[in-house]
């Protein structure tokens, strides 16, 4: 029995909008302490067979993984699938269907840019992204290399974030298609990072509603990005309350994020079961977990 002390079920690559390649992520969260890594790039599974081999050679447990955009209500929502079949076609097609998305939108932001003066802004962005999913992270990486901006933080809140001039709204998958494919799959659907999406907490009601509704199942209730003791005490009460089975995550994309740690998540909390516990399956046949 390999018992798991330390998840982490959400992060990206190079294969995405992550700063480090599979390998060298799969390096960084062995670092770390890791013992139990998905990766779960936006959009794409590109990045899950070379993770799997550097995990494979350093004796970690890996879990396929996928994070996809979804469009709810006019909304944005980031839905992470664990255990995927990456060569599903089911699976393979609402990927590329997403991914075919990206790439116009990205043409519209780059425009934008080049009338900011960024000159170039759609093939210097492709490049950064070297044959990853084009996203805003890299638009903002741009800028900073650009000199419009001090540092990504910065690129969103002037230029690239929700209701600024160069963030153009993207018609993601619906959330029905998101979950549908993930489950066709073989995965498990969790409702990412839910305090992320700027909203009152009669809209996330709405939004765990709808998500358990179209067949999710669990949800991030500890994630890098919220780890403060409110934080998780709220994500702990609604998972309760929508019957939401719980996930950690940090959402690390690299070292340039100083303020997110690769592992070491605060455990899932009281009242709310893990996910692998009812997914036994995420952990290996012979994987339990103690976090
Ligand atoms: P996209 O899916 O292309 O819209 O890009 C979304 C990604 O941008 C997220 O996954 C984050 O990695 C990054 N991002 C969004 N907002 C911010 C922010 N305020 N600061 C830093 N990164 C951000
Ligand atoms: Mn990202
Ligand atoms: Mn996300
Ligand atoms: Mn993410």
């Amino acid at each position: 029995m390999n018992t798991y002390t330390n998840i982490d079920f959400h992060c990206h690559s190079t294969a995405s909008d992550g700063a480090l390649s599979p390998t060298a992520l799969v390096a960084c969260a062995a670092e770390a302490g890791i013992d139990c890594l998905a990766l779960t790039d936006h959009d794409t599974v590109a990045g899950l067979a070379e993770a799997r081999q550097a995990a494979d050679q350093r004796g970690m447990h890996f879990v396929n993984g996928v994070e996809i955009s979804v469009t709810w209500s006019n909304k944005t929502l980031h839905i992470v699938g664990l255990g995927v079949d990456p060569t599903h076609p089911v699976l393979e097609q609402a990927l590329s269907a997403v991914q075919h998305g990206r790439s116009e939108r990205a043409k519209q932001i780059a425009e934008r840019l080049e009338k900011l003066g960024v000159a170039d802004a759609y093939s210097r962005a492709l490049a950064l992204a070297d044959g990853g999913q084009l996203t805003r992270t890299h638009f903002a990486r741009l800028l900073v290399q650009a000199g419009v901006s001090k540092d990504l933080k910065q690129a969103f809140k002037q230029h690239l974030g929700n209701g600024k001039p160069a963030a153009v709204r993207a018609q993601w998958l619906a959330l029905d298609t998101a979950i549908d494919a993930i489950k066709s799959s073989g995965g498990v659907s969790v409702l990412a990072h839910p305090l992320r999406y700027d909203m009152t907490g009669a809209w996330r009601a709405r939004m765990y509603a709808a998500f358990a509704e179209a067949g999710g199942q669990a949800v991030e209730v500890s994630s890098g990005v919220s780890q403060q003791p409110d934080e998780l005490a709220t994500c702990q009460k609604e998972a309760i309350r929508h019957q939401l089975l719980g996930s950690v995550g940090s959402d690390f994309h690299g070292p340039e994020q100083r303020w997110i740690r690769h592992g070491r998540l605060a455990p899932v909390p009281r009242g709310v079961r893990p996910v692998w516990e009812a997914f036994p399956g995420l952990l290996g046949a012979a994987g339990g977990a103690t976090l």
